[in-house]
């Protein structure tokens, strides 16, 4: 069956290029880069490299680069690190709309007795720097905000964020595991002290993950352990997934400007297409400040499931709210958080493209599309109620 791919901010294809960089390092180059005897040793010098590509995409250091297992490793470490190197402190700040490595965790801290702060958001997903200051005590040990939502795409004023932050001597964190890759970042300009990302969001295999910690900035081991990563995370390096990360960025270097170009234009026509043929849908997100791959759409008075399920049999791969959530039926933390009502939150759909994606796929989803909410809306009995109502007017 033919496939059209459009969940990317779930996970991703492995880019061709980046299987092939690995495959020497599973077969012939498969040695433990600490070993004393050159065959292992040999590989310090790729493993290198692959610090270099990334700390190029991130305008870092290469030695501010740590390897983890993903991008949810990556949250935890930056977390606990931060909170067991300051033990005086026990308050936190992040949003109500982080993905579950940064809310659950949150959740959990709290129950342990940590003070936790939930920044709201507003209807279109955004946040006020302001509130964000007006919320830093003597306490707070850590502010943990992510630079890009994995359901809508809204981007946050992270900039500006980690300068506020870092003017009241306060670390800074951001999840950047949907932003790496489609934002430019120069962590040489912004004083962003710890940032996650995960290599699966970016052609890279699932699996493998980075921890930037700018240098200076206190760091507790998260994972206790060998010597590796210059002590800030045992465990010995996956060497070949490492190799594929730093491929991926390097990649991602190239396609920054046009790949990501074309994407948004892709996106785009999805989004007005389906605008302009499909009423009594809502964009979730702010227009402008959102990733330029991510459409998060509500069709109003119709499941997000069952317009899955009629896409998956035709092919096309979609996701209600974050995969992580999906399966419940309960609408989505981020959604709820935006105060998007019931009525369109339940038929929420989130459409992710990556530069894989065509415009003959887009044509293929714009044919289908239509007809599957009509056919969902006539069977649907909170549709014939509220026909001719709009859940923007409140309902
Ligand atoms: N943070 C965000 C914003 C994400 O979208 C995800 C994955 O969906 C994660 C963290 C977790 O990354 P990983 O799957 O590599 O653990």
């Amino acid at each position: 069956m033919k496939v059209v791919y459009l969940d990317n901010n779930a996970t991703t294809r492995t880019a061709p290029e980046v299987v092939e960089a690995m495959l020497p390092y599973f077969t012939e180059l498969y040695g433990n880069p600490s070993s004393m005897h050159s065959f292992g040793g040999q590989l310090a010098k790729p493993v290198q490299q692959a610090r270099e590509q990334i700390a190029s995409l991130l305008r870092a250091d290469p030695a501010e680069i740590v390897f983890t297992s993903c991008g949810t490793e990556s949250d935890n470490a930056a977390i606990w690190g931060t909170l067991n190197s300051y033990p005086q402190k026990n308050h936190i700040i992040t949003t109500r709309v982080e993905h579950p490595a940064v809310g659950n965790l949150a959740t959990y801290l709290s129950k342990k007795g940590y003070k936790v702060t939930n920044l709201p958001v507003d209807r279109e997903g955004r946040l006020d720097p302001d509130q964000l200051l007006s919320a830093i005590t003597e306490e707070t040990a850590l502010v943990s905000v992510m630079w890009a939502n994995n359901e809508t795409g809204v981007l946050f004023p992270i900039e500006e964020m980690a300068r506020l932050v870092k003017e009241r001597g306060v670390v800074f964190h951001t999840d950047a595991v949907q932003a790496v890759g489609k934002v430019p970042m120069d962590l040489s300009r912004v004083p962003i002290d710890l940032l996650s990302f995960s290599g699966h969001k970016l052609h890279a295999p699932k699996g493998i993950g980075i921890l930037y910690i700018r240098k200076g900035t206190r760091f507790t081991p998260f994972i206790i352990g060998g010597h590796q990563e210059r002590g800030r995370r045992g465990g010995t390096e996956n060497v070949p997934y490492i190799i594929g990360l730093g491929k991926a960025c390097e990649l991602a270097q190239k396609n920054m400007t046009d790949e990501n170009k074309r994407v948004r234009t892709l996106r785009d026509k999805l989004e007005q297409g389906i605008l302009s043929i499909i009423p009594k849908v809502l964009i979730n997100g702010h227009q402008k400040e959102r990733l330029g791959n991510t459409l998060s759409i509500s069709f109003e008075y119709v499941e997000g499931e069952s317009i899955l399920m009629l896409l998956s049999n035709l092919g096309i791969c979609a996701s209600s709210g974050s995969a992580c959530t999906s399966g419940s039926l309960e609408p989505s933390h981020v959604l709820r958080a935006m105060g998007v009502p019931f009525t369109a939150a339940h038929g929420s759909i989130r459409f992710s493209l990556s530069i894989y994606n065509t415009e003959e796929e887009i044509d293929y989803v714009l044919e289908h599309l239509p007809p599957i909410i009509h056919r969902l809306r006539e069977i649907s009995p909170f549709w014939k109620e509220g026909k001719g109502r709009t859940a923007e007017k409140g309902q």
